[in-house]
């Protein structure tokens, strides 16, 4: 079989199977083994389970194989079947998948694939879904343990910014409320073919749920404050949500927060106090989500 670390060998592996990198579907494949290894050891424990988005060719797929005890890589791409029945031939801790990640239901996979038990996730993140597939996971209720997921530079700026940093925006508020997102270490854009125009990063979380409010009421204020970036808290309000003058002075009040503030300045625990004051119903509870 080709050795899917030299771009040459891997072309032709995919040549031989009628395809080529698709640019729609944000295929840049890792050839750099060195990356490849420090992410499979950073994504599961030995003998753990692991969910792998987008297996592409393989490469990641095989090295999470060696650790893990199961591996289920869901692919969107048809064209790329071929490829990974003969690259994971005879690996019977691998199943692929044939779906969209962004369509399946992680709570059916974990009782399908992993006996209902806890599981890693990992991917070298198309760069076109990326937020969704970063929320999907942190949202599920399917017991996720850790996702290790390579994003574009500029993503991992977006999830590691502070309030009042210009790269602080609605998916750093977004994805805070699960826990601290740390960056592993930086990928240079030579680590793969072809070659993107951005480098790039490994990031990783542990869910962990850690402020006092429900977390779909969270989600909607923050959606809601950061409708209109340049606007102040009171006008998003007023018009995310269809809400009076009088009631919301109510609201900030009750969360003491200044209402002529932007949403960018605001710490998780801000956002906390203003969902619980405009959802009080809401926010105390979490509804499951798949
Ligand atoms: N894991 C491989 C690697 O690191 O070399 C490939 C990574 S490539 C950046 C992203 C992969 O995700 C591609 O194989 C692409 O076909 C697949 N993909 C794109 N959209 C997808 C989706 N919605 N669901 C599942 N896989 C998807």
């Amino acid at each position: 079989m080709e050795n899917l670390y030299s771009p040459c060998e891997l072309n032709a592996l995919l040549k031989r199977h009628g395809i080529a990198p698709l640019k729609s579907l944000g295929q840049n494949f890792l050839i750099d083994q060195n990356i490849v290894e420090k992410i499979a050891l950073a994504a599961v424990e030995p003998g753990g389970n692991i969910l792998e988005i987008g297996p592409g060719p393989g490469a990641l797929t095989l090295q999470l194989a060696k650790r893990a005890g199961k591996v289920v890589a869901i692919e969107i791409d048809r064209g790329m079947l071929g490829v990974l029945q003969e690259v994971m031939a005879g690996n019977n801790r691998v199943e692929v998948i044939h779906a969209d990640f962004l369509k399946v239901d992680l709570q059916e996979i974990a009782s399908a694939y992993f006996e209902g038990k806890p599981f890693c996730v990992a991917g070298n993140l198309p760069y076109y879904i990326t937020a969704k597939c970063i929320l999907k996971v942190l949202e599920s209720s399917a017991g996720i343990q850790r996702f290790t997921a390579m994003v574009q530079q500029e993503v991992a700026d977006r999830l590691t910014a502070s309030p009042g940093d210009k790269n602080y925006g609605a998916l750093t508020a977004s994805v805070a409320y699960y826990g601290a997102t740390d960056v592993l270490f930086p990928v240079g854009r030579r680590c793969f073919m072809p070659t993107p125009d951005v480098d790039s990063a490994i990031v990783q979380f542990m869910p962990s749920p850690c402020l006092n409010v429900g977390r779909t009421a969270y989600a909607k204020t923050v959606r809601g404050l950061f409708a209109m970036r340049r606007k102040t808290l009171s006008n998003n309000l007023k018009a995310s949500f269809g809400i009076k003058a009088h009631q919301a002075e109510e609201i900030f009040i009750k969360a003491g927060v200044d209402a002529t503030r932007r949403a960018e300045t605001l710490c998780p625990e801000e956002f906390a106090r203003l969902a619980t004051a405009i959802f009080p119903v809401e926010a105390e509870t979490n509804e499951k989500k798949k």
